[in-house]
């Protein structure tokens, strides 16, 4: 088992209930571009003021999430086998921790371990995987990062560690991408 776990948070740990395509609607942003990207673009006083607009309409969605199927009887397993935990989020980390708590799954992580968009170069980039391989004095080839999103893995992939998607719907998209495809978080427990 590897010893250290670094979760995408929306839609991994939690049930998905994000709604990009009205979020960019929202903001004003054209379709099928990712947020972030599509908001660096812009001037800097109007992507300044497009992040306080995105942090305040993702927090509408903290409360509305739960944690995903077998999301706390993994965490359990893992802190009870010594695993160091982390979530990398394209999310803020102000909205990560809300959702952690909302959904109780909190004290299984070190706020200092809860990477949000902020704190490092936001996913595709592997930088915050190496930011948190670096606090744990951990090695890629002893790290997993799960997520449901293509973002995730090719974080995964560039950060060397080996990559989990997670997909209900059992399609996983990007499952070349991925070393292993599990339908619920359920699946990673010892035996399954
Ligand atoms: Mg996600």
């Amino acid at each position: 088992m590897p010893r250290h776990w670094i979760f995408d948070l929306d839609g991994t740990l939690t049930r998905a209930v994000h709604d990009f395509d009205l979020l960019r609607r929202e903001l004003g942003l054209p379709a099928g571009q990712p947020l972030l990207e599509a908001i660096a673009e812009r001037p800097a006083s109007e992507a300044a003021a497009l992040h306080v607009r995105l942090d305040a309409l993702e927090a509408d969605y903290v409360s509305a999430t739960g944690p995903a199927p077998g999301a706390l009887e993994l965490l359990e397993h893992l802190r009870a086998h010594g695993a160091h935990l982390g979530i990398l989020t394209r999310n803020s980390r102000a909205n990560a921790q809300a959702t952690l708590a909302h959904c109780e799954l909190a004290a299984f992580f070190d706020p200092a371990h809860v990477i949000g968009r902020d704190e490092a170069e936001p996913k595709p980039s592997p930088a915050g995987i190496r930011s948190l391989l670096d606090s744990w004095g951990g090695r890629p080839d002893d790290a997993v990062m799960l997520g449901d999103f293509r973002y995730d893995l090719l974080a995964g992939r560039a950060a060397g560690v080996s990559t989990v998607s997670v997909d209900p719907s059992g399609q996983h998209p990007w499952r070349e991408l991925a070393d292993r495809c599990v339908n619920s978080l359920a699946e990673l427990l010892d035996g399954r």
